[in-house]
């Protein structure tokens, strides 16, 4: 029996299937390194541990209002008003299971079949096939130059009649590059000016690093909530290290939101009341967690990529932001997918092929793991690709050779 075409245009999530490979790899006992997972290592905030428990032990943990529970829709609005300088109503606040989830239920409340969504590349890569999911047609802008940013001239360009939304996300998965602010000013007034939502991924916002803060759309925009098409989505899952807790949001404009609320009322009826209890106590709690998060993960950016700098051949930018560093890797093998397999298969390390995010060529290196883990990553890497270097390379008793 055939199945439905939607079905049949969309394949796995390639990060999510990864991390399956190497927990399976680590189960067996295997001395493999994950430098292709994209979640934070450290322990959820203690005051959303506390809170989860205590709501665990009442017994009672009911439904929740499919757009969200008032208290999560209020921890939104504080969120907001303390890191966007906007303050939104509750009415203009959406709940959802993961940032996913609230990405998804935005384009399914926008897209028609045939309508287009733009976005740069290197793009996330859920995107494509999120939007594959609605029935439109996803439409990948392109630097000419093969840089990892393309110009507002070439998203102008790549805008047309049925382009219903542009998906932004900035700290970039899997560039860690950060949009400026002339960039993001002329997004939000083309999308004002034409009509089309501007859908900001801001999973990363807070992990930006060297001093800069991120750059939020709202900060370019004088309207109402309501009368920009600017929609800002957002999650627990990477500042506060909650990634299994799902829980994400949408701040737009209402109607929008009361749409995309019916959406999710017949999906899952809204997230877990247990994990809302226990996002909203994360982002009224203690925020040091996210101030070490970010410390520790610029830290680790920088020993990833002042090894992997030493390669010969291999070109990579200084990450801004994220947990991610993807690094040119074509001088050895242009074809991504192979070069990965080859790494994992020679020296037990993981990586997520560029061509997932629309730039065959490219590896995205992570560096949200333990800082020994991107060391000895990175070592291995650099033995695994230089041909006339030593016949073998150990770990513990374990012996690599050529
Ligand atoms: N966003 C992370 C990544 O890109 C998590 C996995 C996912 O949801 O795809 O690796």
């Amino acid at each position: 029996m055939p199945f439905s075409r939607i079905a049949d245009s969309i394949g796995a999530s390639a990060t999510l299937a990864l991390n399956a490979e190497a927990a399976r790899l680590r189960a067996a006992g295997e001395p493999v390194i994950h430098l292709g997972g994209g979640e934070p290592k450290s322990r959820a905030p203690e005051s959303a541990v506390t809170a989860g428990i205590a709501m665990l032990e009442t017994g009672e943990v009911r439904y929740s209002p499919a757009s969200g529970t008032p208290e999560m829709k209020d921890a939104v609005v504080a969120y907001t008003e303390r890191f966007y300088g906007r303050k939104p109503e509750r009415t203009q606040v959406l709940a959802s299971a993961g940032c996913k989830q609230a990405i998804m239920v935005a384009l399914i409340a926008l897209v028609d079949p045939g309508d287009e969504v733009v976005y740069p590349v290197p793009y996330w890569v859920s995107y494509p096939d999120m939007v594959r999911l609605t029935g439109g047609v996803p439409v990948e802008v392109r630097a000419a130059d093969g840089s990892c940013q393309p110009t507002l001239d070439e998203m102008a360009a790549a805008c047309g009649p049925r382009t219903k939304a542009i998906l932004l996300n900035s700290p970039n998965n899997p560039s860690g590059g950060v949009f400026d602010q002339d960039f993001m000013r002329g997004m939000v007034k083309l999308c004002e000016e034409r009509g089309i939502h501007l859908l900001m991924d801001d999973i990363y916002h807070r992990l930006v690093f060297d001093g800069r803060q991120a750059i939020h759309g709202w900060d370019f925009t004088d309207r109402d909530l309501d009368d920009t098409p600017l929609v800002v989505l957002n999650g627990v899952s990477k500042m506060y290290a909650m990634t299994g807790f799902r829980i994400g949001w949408a701040v737009g404009p209402r109607a929008l939101i009361k749409a995309m609320g019916n959406i999710q009322s017949h999906q899952t009826g809204g997230p877990s009341t247990l994990a809302q209890k226990a996002a909203v106590a994360s982002i009224h709690g203690q925020q040091d967690s996210v101030d070490e998060l970010r410390v520790t993960l610029e830290k680790n950016r920088d020993v990833l990529l002042g090894l992997v700098r030493e390669i010969p051949g291999l070109k990579v930018e200084r990450p801004q932001g994220t947990f991610y560093c993807f690094a040119d890797f074509s001088a050895f093998d242009k074809d991504c997918a192979r070069l990965a397999a080859y790494l994992l298969d020679k020296v037990q390390v993981v990586t997520v092929p560029g061509v997932e995010f629309g730039m065959p060529g490219y590896l995205r290196l992570s560096y949200c793991g333990p800082v020994e883990d991107a060391r000895e990553g990175a070592r291995r890497i650099a033995w695994a690709l230089d041909k006339n270097g030593p016949a073998e390379y150990r770990v513990g008793d374990r012996v690599f050779t050529r």
